[in-house]
């Protein structure tokens, strides 16, 4: 039996060496993941870090279709992770690449490696502003539209390039 189809949204951060090529490299990676299609990404996003260390972030919000679980697709993700190079020295540190499950479909998830939607979601511009330039009417299961949650971080400096 073939697996459901379920619509994610990946985070897609860096800020440590050539961040641009890395968030873009990451998309091209995220289009290589078994039994997933990649169907949207937003354009790149430069951002002031919050609460972290080191040089302004590059961020961006692929879309997929993936019939990988959410566990499995997280060490994919973690897997694209380490391929950057990344490296966890401390919390919050500058990271050549960080991959976060935003959303999997309509699911909530909590387990010890997995919270989703992902908790910080509607608290950061990085990650909220790029989703809704995506899917301006998306939906944060058990929260309701994702846009309303936009002027609560209109004071976070975020800008296309
Ligand atoms: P970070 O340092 O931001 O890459 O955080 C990585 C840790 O967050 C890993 O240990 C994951 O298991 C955990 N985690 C919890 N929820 C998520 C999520 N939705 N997406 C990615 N990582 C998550």
């Amino acid at each position: 039996m073939t697996a459901a189809q379920v619509i994610a949204y990946i985070g897609i951060g860096s800020n440590l060496g050539d961040a641009r090529s890395n968030a873009q490299q990451a998309i091209l990676q995220l289009a290589q993941l078994p039994d997933t299609r990649l169907t949207a990404q937003s354009s790149l996003f430069r951002t002031a870090p919050i609460d972290a260390d080191g040089d302004d972030y590059i961020n961006a919000v692929a879309r997929i279709e993936t019939q990988l679980p959410a566990q499995q697709l997280l060490q994919a993700l973690q897997a694209i992770e380490r391929a950057f190079g990344r490296e966890r020295p401390y919390a919050n540190a500058p990271r050549t690449l960080d991959l976060d499950i935003l959303l999997y479909g309509q699911q909530k998830i909590i387990s010890d490696a997995l919270i989703v939607p992902h908790p910080r979601l509607t608290q950061r511009a990085f990650a909220l502003i790029p989703l809704l330039q995506i899917d301006p009417l998306i939906a944060i299961p058990g929260l309701g539209p994702a846009h309303g949650f936009a002027p609560g971080v209109a004071g976070q400096a975020i800008c296309k390039i």
